[in-house]
């Protein structure tokens, strides 16, 4: 048995989302930029997917730029104004490399956040000016799941920056948080098909109107001028079913997911000496998204730890990348102000839709026992 415990990396495709794209792998071929039947068949199926999408983010089928992913999202939020308004870029510490690094690249700055993971207001306030033009802040944290103050954001970011546009990546939120209506406020959202049951290389830039863009894919002219290439309509049509399904099931989700997060969380937390829990202060993990699991085992390497937990069947990852040989620790971890020492061990068990009970079950069994065999093995 294998126990996927890696849903913020990517999701299984939904049943729906597969079957909705296999006609537009066959005989729906068309490109919807032509005028023949075929090509209006393909379009009639991407106008429609734009209308689904539309309504599962809560915005006007107008305001979505569909793209290829969560990353160009995210990049042509933040090029894409500035290439219009120039101005100052502000972020927060604990952004995905997508925003971090386009961030980064225009000499913008970031907020610092708390030692939970949430983004420190004071210290935003205190980067905010006039001459800010776009300010991104997630909505989920991909790797400790904190769900981020997003409306008092909002209202920091009218009050001292009024010519900002608010940009969120929604992209880890979708499958947990009533995106519609949470980042109503935001004035840009990415989300990334393949994190809520859709294909990979298909996401989706709610743009709503009046916000200055600049195409950062320049071409043939589709999406009204602001993301050119043919439209990858299998892609687009599955990412509309993903959207629906995930939009329809989701207050289930989040009730059933929880309360196996929760049993995994705790078991763990009860059956391995010194386990520590990230961003739940006092055991409350409110704050959190229903699929996130994040704990830190101390003198324990999370690279020898995934490796074990690989072999018994357990897929999870580590808040840590691998740099040019050498193992860094996790820039959101050490924002919060863990030490490189211990971001070293921490393990991220992320959970979805598709987790079960006898999933929770191994996962308890195997992780404590291999963090058992690592210690005493040293
Ligand atoms: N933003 C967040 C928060 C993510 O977790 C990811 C993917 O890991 C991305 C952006 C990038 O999305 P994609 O994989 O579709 O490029």
């Amino acid at each position: 048995m294998t126990a996927y415990l890696d849903h913020a990396a990517t999701t299984p495709m939904r049943p729906e989302a597969v079957a909705a794209m296999l006609p537009f792998l066959t005989e729906r071929f068309g490109n919807p930029s032509g005028v023949h039947s075929v090509a209006r068949s393909a379009r009639l199926a991407l106008d429609e997917a734009r209308d689904a999408v539309a309504a599962g983010l809560g915005c006007e089928p107008g305001e979505v730029i569909f793209t290829g992913g969560g990353t160009e999202a995210d990049n042509l939020a933040i090029f894409g104004v500035h290439e219009r308004r120039g101005g100052m870029i502000v972020g927060t510490a604990i952004e995905h490399h997508a925003v971090l690094h386009s961030v980064a690249a225009l000499g913008g700055v970031v907020a610092r956040v708390d030692a939970n993971g949430v983004v420190d207001l004071d210290h935003l306030a205190r980067l905010l000016r006039p001459e800010v033009s776009v300010v991104s802040v997630m909505l989920a944290n991909n790797e400790v799941g904190t769900i981020q103050p997003l409306a008092e954001v909002a209202a920091l970011v009218r009050r001292l920056a009024p010519d900002a546009v608010l940009h969120t990546d929604a992209v880890q939120a979708m499958p947990w948080v009533d995106v519609a209506e949470v980042a109503a406020v935001a004035d840009l959202v990415a989300v990334s098909a393949h994190k809520f049951g859709g294909p990979k290389g298909v996401g989706a830039l709610v743009v709503r109107g009046g916000v200055p863009l600049e195409p950062i894919i320049k071409g043939g002219g589709q999406e009204r001028d602001r993301r050119s290439g043919t439209h990858n309509v299998a892609g687009i049509v599955a990412m509309a079913a993903a959207v629906e399904a995930t939009v329809a099931g989701r207050r289930d989700t989040v009730e059933r997911v929880s309360v196996l997060r929760d049993r995994l969380a705790d078991g763990l937390l009860a059956s391995v000496p010194d386990a520590v829990e990230t961003a739940a202060p006092g055991g409350d993990r409110s704050g959190k998204i229903a699929g996130n699991c994040h704990l830190r085992f101390a003198g324990v390497e999370s690279e020898a730890l995934l490796l074990l937990l690989d072999g018994a069947g357990i897929c999870a990852s580590a808040g840590s990348a691998c740099a040019s040989g050498a193992i860094e620790p996790s820039h959101v971890l050490t924002a919060m102000g863990v030490s490189a020492a211990d971001a070293l061990t921490s393990v991220r068990l992320s959970l979805g839709p598709t987790t079960t009970d006898d999933d929770i079950d191994l996962a308890l069994k195997v992780v404590s026992e291999s963090v058992a065999r690592l210690r005493g093995a040293r």
